[in-house]
């Protein structure tokens, strides 16, 4: 090999490895202490495939993306730009308090085991129904009870939670009043042969900023503008105060893929989710009500009563339900 060969050679080496280098450390996330994961052993046996799975949804929703960029498939960007493009609707501040509740036929809020109110919901009761939008812009305005609470882009928090919050595994943290029944889930479903872990649990606000500034940065990364990687990252990042996660109530399965739909164990929850107390968030067919895209993993607890009714009574997602049980509430009080 002649001199100018190998100068062109080690030269080309070079640009491949600080290339190499500088898209590790692009990679590179900075994790909250509170989500990683602990070394004790812990009664929720973490599943021998976390240590590989333990990229956040986000992360793991932009590797698809950018891999369905990167093939140039136009069907699945599609998918997840239309799935999910509600914009955050409402300031934080200028949600208004809300109101006590009164059970329809009695006169005081009843307390349900420590949850808040519940009371039974005929079919010939339910209100006509609204457009996805109405659905999608609804505020709450009853105190329905801790767990009943409605976190979305119309619905926001502007302060962290306080909870008592428990670690259920791995230094995860979940509401320690819902926590047993989390707890009793998972045992059941593996007791049924299924493989599950929580994979994610509570976040704080100050978590959910640095996810969507990391998504952004991403974004931009791949050369969209300010604009647009800020657009792009709404569509499968919610912003700090929208996640449902802040609430310690909302727990994500397993790798966090869409894959998880196909599995036995995403059967099981199906089936037996609501008798824990625990809904499907985000359905595939409800993404203009939501505002989020499908998620197969993500479960949020609102107690057996809720989760039961809601599956009783066919409605599929919180917004519809709690704008049921909200218009209940007024036409009594209006009675
Ligand atoms: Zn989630």
């Amino acid at each position: 090999m002649n001199a100018s060969r190998f100068l062109a050679l080690s030269l080309a080496l070079l640009i491949c490895l600080s290339l190499l280098f500088a898209s590790c450390a692009n990679e590179k996330l900075p994790e909250d202490p509170s989500s990683e994961p602990i070394s004790e052993v812990s009664s929720f046996e973490p599943d021998p495939e976390e240590e590989e799975s333990s990229l956040s949804e986000e992360e793991s929703s932009n590797r698809q993306e950018e891999v369905s960029q990167n093939n140039q498939q136009e069907s699945s960007s599609v998918k997840n730009e239309a799935s999910s493009s509600r914009p955050v609707q409402n300031e934080v501040s200028s949600r208004p308090a809300e109101k006590p509740a009164t059970k329809p036929g009695g006169s005081a809020a009843v307390d349900n085991e420590g949850h808040g109110i519940f009371f039974v919901i005929e079919k010939e009761d339910l209100p006509a129904k609204q457009s996805d939008e109405f659905y999608f812009s609804y505020v709450q305005q009853y105190d329905l009870g801790w767990n009943m609470k409605l976190l979305n882009k119309s619905n926001m928090l502007s302060a962290d939670v306080d909870c008592e919050l428990v670690d259920v595994g791995s230094g995860r943290l979940f509401d320690a009043r819902a926590s047993k029944a989390l707890n009793q889930m998972i045992s059941a479903c593996r007791q049924a042969g299924n493989t599950i872990w929580a994979q994610s649990t509570h976040r704080t606000l100050a978590y959910q900023q640095k996810l969507m500034d990391n998504q952004i940065q991403k974004n931009l990364n791949l050369g969209y503008s300010r604009e647009e990687a800020e657009y792009y990252s709404l569509l499968w990042v919610a912003p700090s105060g929208g996640s449902e996660h802040h609430l310690g109530l909302a727990v994500d399965f397993n790798e966090i893929t869409e894959y998880f739909e196909n599995t036995t164990t995403f059967a099981w929850l199906q089936e037996n989710a609501a008798r824990y107390g625990f809904i499907l968030r985000y359905t595939e067919e409800d993404t203009e009500i939501t505002g989020y895209g499908y998620e197969p993993w993500h479960y949020r607890y609102i107690g057996p009563d809720h989760a039961m009714q809601m599956k009783e009574l066919g409605i599929k997602t919180l917004e519809e339900y709690v704008y049921t049980v909200e218009y209940l509430l007024d036409k009594q009080n209006n009675a």
